[in-house]
């Protein structure tokens, strides 16, 4: 019985699922939406793309630099900048290679969990979930925004109180697509200095995107997201739609607007602990929450995740 049962396939569960499959620990990955990659995301509709999540990534560490290296090799990652790191063709491309030969449960909503002599059962709202070996799971794995974890976590019976220490900033993000001969043209990414936005990133200019339109994704400043967290998201694009053409000049119609709300984000408070793990109720938790506002972080915390299901079942 060595299968643990991670639920999120962002990542921090990827990474996690990658370090166990690599110390010969086996596992079935849950996630509720239809793609891998978590925040790191792709919209696409009809023949535009756009990362409206993570926008880009840098590798500091040794062990995080090496897999970067790989996916580079591999041709799922791409540099944008120097030392930004992009997925191509799109961010969540080094995620579904990560997710390659593992056992993923797409549009698996997790809710809840049972655990008797046998093992661990992870549940949804109908019951448990029909997934290779469930029942039998020797341990669980959060990998899921902090704030998502807590009830998961009473669920399962585990002491894991350092989960209400994170904090995460909501971003409200803007896709705009354009024809290819817009004027201006606008640099590959700014910073405007604006209250509403915090970040244009001109998406069409990342490697290997489609070149048919003129892409941005803009995201809005914590404080602007905070406040219009709750709105409709089709009422949400107007109004930045007017200040990005304040802050750009770019003026034109766009042939496609649309925004999305992301209620967790970026972490403003991490808890500083590469993961959590209890060993009585054998659950563990692990995120971008655990260590900090990035990519790396999650991939980072959900290694030592790993780590600790290796030593703790072996
Ligand atoms: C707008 C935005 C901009 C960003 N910009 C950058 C950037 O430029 N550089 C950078 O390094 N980082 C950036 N980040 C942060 C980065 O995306 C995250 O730190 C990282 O992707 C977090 O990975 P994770 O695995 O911890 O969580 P997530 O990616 O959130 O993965 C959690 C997964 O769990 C799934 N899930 C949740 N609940 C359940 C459930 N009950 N059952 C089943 N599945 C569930 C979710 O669907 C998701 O797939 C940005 C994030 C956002 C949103």
């Amino acid at each position: 019985m060595t299968a643990v049962a991670i639920i999120g396939a962002g990542m921090a569960g990827l990474a996690t699922a990658e370090r166990l499959r690599a110390g010969g620990m086996s596992c079935v990955i849950f996630e509720k939406s239809r793609g891998m990659g978590g925040r790191m995301s792709t919209r696409r509709t009809g023949d535009l793309q756009f990362d409206h999540g993570a926008q880009y990534f840098t590798a500091r560490g040794p062990d995080f630099v090496t897999q970067v290296a790989r996916w580079r090799e591999a041709g799922v990652v791409a540099e944008w900048a120097p030392g930004s790191h992009v997925g191509a063709p799109g961010m969540t491309a080094p995620a579904r290679a990560l997710a390659s030969g593992h056992v993923c449960v797409t549009q698996a909503q997790v809710n809840g969990f049972t655990r008797t002599a046998d093992g661990w059962t992870v549940l949804d709202d109908k019951g448990s979930i029909k997934a290779q070996g469930n029942g039998a799971y020797a341990a669980i794995v959060l990998a899921v925004p902090a704030p998502q974890a807590i009830p998961l976590a009473a669920r399962a019976g585990a002491d894991m109180p350092e989960l209400a220490g994170a904090r995460y900033a909501p971003c409200i993000a803007l896709m705009l697509a354009f024809p290819a001969d817009v004027d201006p043209v606008l640099p590959d990414w700014s910073r405007p200095d604006d209250a509403a936005i915090a970040w244009i990133a001109a998406d069409f200019t990342k490697p290997g995107r489609p070149q048919a339109a003129r892409t941005f994704v803009v995201h809005a400043r914590p404080d602007w997201s905070r406040a219009h967290i709750d709105d409709q998201a089709e009422d949400l694009v107007a109004p930045l739609l007017a200040r990005f053409r304040a802050v750009t000049g770019l003026t034109a119609e766009p042939a496609y607007a649309s925004a999305h709300r992301w209620r967790y984000a970026l972490v403003e408070q991490e808890i500083g602990l590469p993961c959590l793990f209890d060993a009585g109720a054998r659950v563990g938790a692990c995120g971008d929450w655990c260590l900090g506002p990035r990519v790396e972080a999650a991939w980072d915390s959900g290694c030592a995740m790993a780590d600790t299901l290796l030593t703790a079942l072996a």
